[in-house]
This record gives structure tokens, C-alpha cells and sequence, in this order.
């Protein structure tokens, strides 16, 4: 098969240790706290008030679109408090319920089985990729333009985390339920596997399960590849005109995760997350979940202790989010935990740009990190947006490279949310 070349990106050369680290089931904590937005599709209704009891998988806040991602109670109890305004990773705050565990975990009843894309929304599926989108409205708008590729994404976003890598070992015949779900509702003659060349258990896995019905593409370590803007260049030697509005579904392929995948094939609700966690000098595991599970509980649980003028992210170092703090609890926007020590947060520094071309050479979308960022930062949106400000990933390679440690990120971030605030957003 032939493969398209990464422009820029960078190469780690971390060991893939969390690959060998098989997934821990963390204690369901005593009180869940679920926020009511856990991905762009906006804040869903509650449909529980105080008191009520609740069982797992049950629904707690439903989506006030038709393919939007509902969301359910992770633990049995009752509900103890609705909190309106909660604070979220990426977005406004919303309304959150708080669950007071029973410790029982008793389920709610299964879903009846359903082929519909408002089926996947019901079950709060969602895709995992840079952003975390309803799955639904992903596959309606890869079905109106009639997509035939499914890429299914076993690459790891960021070079310190391992869990997908690792799932695809352990739930093949979970992932394998989830492909075959989609192919009932996509009309797909090719499915390609990109994963990472390190995994070689979980290749034989995949290969054994799936013999010759999926192409297998495993990939040499590189940081962004895995965004699915980017793999679509990898796997199909395809560019997409990211700027000019172009979308992945245009080009007839959809990239899904393979944590979407399994929990298609699970057939229920969607209510754990399998993450890696990285702490420092290596220290890392996998971890499986309820979402509601405070980050505190989490790291405890993985023997890290977060220490004063360190750092918690939800995500990676290059592209993860700072979370305010240990409290905030697990949802489906947590790309995985990492924990830095005060010595490798790197602070904020005032640094004029010396125009050495370091952050250019990076960006793997082919844009002007220099000039988006000096816009963004003098607030000069119009200039940032012209120069494609929102074709930016948000991948952090270009402030890596940069010798006078430019935040870049932070100020295209700022000005992408400034323009969105607007109704200019892309
Ligand atoms: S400009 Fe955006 S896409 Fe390019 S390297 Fe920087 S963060 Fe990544
Ligand atoms: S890497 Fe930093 S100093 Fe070099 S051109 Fe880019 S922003 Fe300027």
C-alpha cells in the first residue's frame, strides 16, 4: 500500500512501555460528578432531579439534537445534587449531576438493539479525536456523502499514552463488533488499521481476528500523525484541503477510534473511558474508568501524587489541557492524565520571535505558526483567520521547536475561541 509522507511533526523517541501495561480498573468512586457537556455537540437536557435513583447506563442528560451523544449515569445511587454550572475542559461551564454511589453498580436495562445512527447517540457514543464529537453526527454526515474507507485509528494521540494501542489487544472482539456495526450503516468496501509499528501483540491480534477483511498499516512513531486529518494523508496518500472547508468525508473516508469502535460493540451505554496515565520518570498505566471519577481518585489509585508547581493534563504535554485542578473528574474530553513535576512545566515567558523558520519546518498542517501566533497575540483576528488560523490542530509542535519558547498554542487557542465567541469560528 502506498503511504503518504508527514510533513513536519516530530519524532519521540519515548518507549512505548504503556503498550506492555495491561488496563487496571480504577474502584467506582462514592460520588460520580457527570458534567452535561462532554463533547461539541452542545449541553444535554437533565432528566434527573434530586434524589432519584439511578442505575448504571441509565439515561441523565439527553441531547437536544437528534444525532448529539446523551449521556447516563456511571455508577448505581441516587442522585444527590444538579449542579448548574460546572466547569468544563473546552468549553463554558454547564450543568453537572452529582451521583451518590450505592456501590452496587447495578445496571440499568440494556438498550434494545437498534441499527439507527440516533441509537449510537442515545448510547452517548462518541468519536475520540482531537475534539470529541457526537459518533452519530459523524457517521450521518460520512453517509451523506456516501463514504466507502474506514480508517480505524489504534495510533495513540500523544507519544506518552498507550491505551488504544493497548485496547486493541485487549478488545479485539469488542473492536471487531464495533467495524461490524458500521459497516451495517456505512456502505464500506475497504477498512484500513493504522497502528503503531511497536504493537506487535495487538497486531497479531488484529491480524488473527481479522485475517485479510482489514488492511493493516502499521506506523513508525510520529507525533501528531495519529489526528485524523493526518492520518488520512498516511493511510491514503490523500491530502485534505483542510482550509478551503474541505472535510475527510469529501474524500469518501471516515476515521474512527478504536475506543469508539469498542464501545459500538459493547452495545451499551457509554459510561468508562480506557486512558493511559503518565506520571513522571516513566511512570505509566493504563487505566479503565467511570466516567464521574475525580482525577485525584485516579492518581491516587496509581500511586502518583501531584506535587506543588506541578502541572495535572487532561490529554498529553503537546496538546493536552491543563485541568484546574484534581477535583475535576474524568468524562469522554479526557484524552488521558499526565502529571509533570514543577520542573518540567515550562512557564509562560515574554520572548520576541527571533524568524528562525523552526516552527514552520514543525507544523504538520503546512501553516505559519510565527505569524498566526504574533496576530493572535496583538489581537489582530482578521490577519490570523486570512492566514488559516482555524486549519491549525493544536498539536503544540511548532511552541516545541521554538528557541525563545513562544507559547503559540496558547494565543492561537485564544483567538480561535475570541472568533468562535463571534459566530467567526471555522
Ligand atoms: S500552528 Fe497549529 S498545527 Fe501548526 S504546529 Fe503549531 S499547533 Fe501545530
Ligand atoms: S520558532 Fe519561535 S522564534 Fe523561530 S520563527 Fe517560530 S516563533 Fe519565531
Amino acid at each position: 500500500m502506498q503511504r503518504g509522507k508527514l510533513r513536519g511533526g516530530i519524532q519521540f523517541s519515548c518507549p512505548p512501555t504503556g503498550l506492555n501495561s495491561p488496563f487496571e480498573a480504577v474502584p467506582p468512586p462514592p460520588a460520580a460528578i457527570v458534567p452535561l457537556q462532554q463533547d461539541q455537540g452542545g449541553a444535554c437536557v437533565p432528566r434527573v432531579k434530586k434524589n432519584d435513583p439511578v442505575r448504571v447506563g441509565q439515561l441523565i442528560g439527553e441531547s437536544p439534537t437528534p444525532h448529539g451523544a446523551s449521556i447516563h449515569a456511571p455508577v448505581s445511587g441516587k442522585v444527590a445534587e444538579l449542579i448548574k454550572h460546572f466547569p468544563t475542559l473546552n468549553g463554558p461551564a454547564a450543568p453537572a449531576v452529582v451521583i451518590e454511589s450505592d456501590g452496587l453498580a447495578t445496571p440499568a436495562d440494556p438498550p434494545a438493539e437498534e441499527e439507527s445512527l440516533a441509537a449510537l447517540g442515545a448510547a452517548g457514543v462518541v468519536d475520540f479525536d482531537r475534539l470529541t464529537v457526537p459518533l452519530a453526527a459523524k457517521l450521518e454526515a460520512a453517509a451523506a456523502r456516501r463514504v466507502t474507507t474506514l480508517i480505524v485509528n489504534a495510533l495513540d494521540i500523544e507519544p506518552l499514552l498507550s491505551s488504544r494501542g493497548r485496547l486493541l489487544l485487549e478488545q479485539t472482539p469488542e473492536i471487531t463488533e464495533g467495524i461490524a456495526a458500521i459497516r451495517k450503516r456505512l456502505d464500506l468496501r475497504r477498512v484500513i488499521l493504522t497502528v503503531d509499528a511497536r504493537a506487535g501483540e495487538a497486531i497479531a491480534a488484529a491480524r488473527a481476528a481479522w485475517g485479510d477483511s482489514v488492511e493493516i498499516l502499521p506506523l513508525k512513531n510520529r507525533y501528531p500523525q495519529a489526528v485524523d486529518v493526518l492520518l488520512v494523508k498516511r493511510a491514503l496518500n490523500r491530502e485534505v484541503p483542510f482550509a478551503q472547508g474541505v472535510r475527510i468525508a469529501d474524500i469518501g473516508a471516515v476515521v474512527l477510534d478504536v475506543e469508539s469502535l469498542a464501545a459500538v460493540g459493547r452495545g451499551r451505554p457509554l459510561v468508562e473511558r480506557f486512558l493511559t496515565v503518565a506520571g513522571r520518570e516513566g511512570h505509566v498505566k493504563n487505566i479503565r474508568v467511570a466516567i464521574g471519577t475525580p482525577i485525584r481518585a485516579v492518581l491516587e489509585h496509581c500511586g502518583i501524587r501531584p506535587e506543588a508547581g506541578g502541572k495535572i493534563i487532561a490529554g498529553g504535554p503537546m496538546s493536552g489541557t491543563a485541568a484546574a485542578g484534581p477535583e475535576l473528574p474524568v468524562t469522554k474530553e479526557v484524552a488521558g492524565i499526565t502529571v509533570q513535576g514543577p520542573r518540567e512545566v515550562v512557564a509562560p515567558v515574554e520572548a520576541v520571535c527571533i524568524k528562525c523558520g523552526l516552527c514552520v519546518d514543525a507544523c504538520p498542517m503546512g501553516l505559519m505558526p510565527f505569524l498566526l501566533s504574533g496576530f493572535s497575540e496583538k489581537g489582530m483576528l482578521a490577519q490570523a483567520r486570512a492566514y488559516d488560523l482555524f486549519a491549525c490542530i493544536e498539536c503544540g509542535c511548532c511552541a516545541y521547536q521554538c528557541p525563545v519558547r513562544i507559547p503559540m498554542v496558547h494565543f492561537i487557542r485564544f483567538a480561535k475561541r475570541r472568533l468562535s465567541d463571534r459566530g467567526g469560528g471555522s
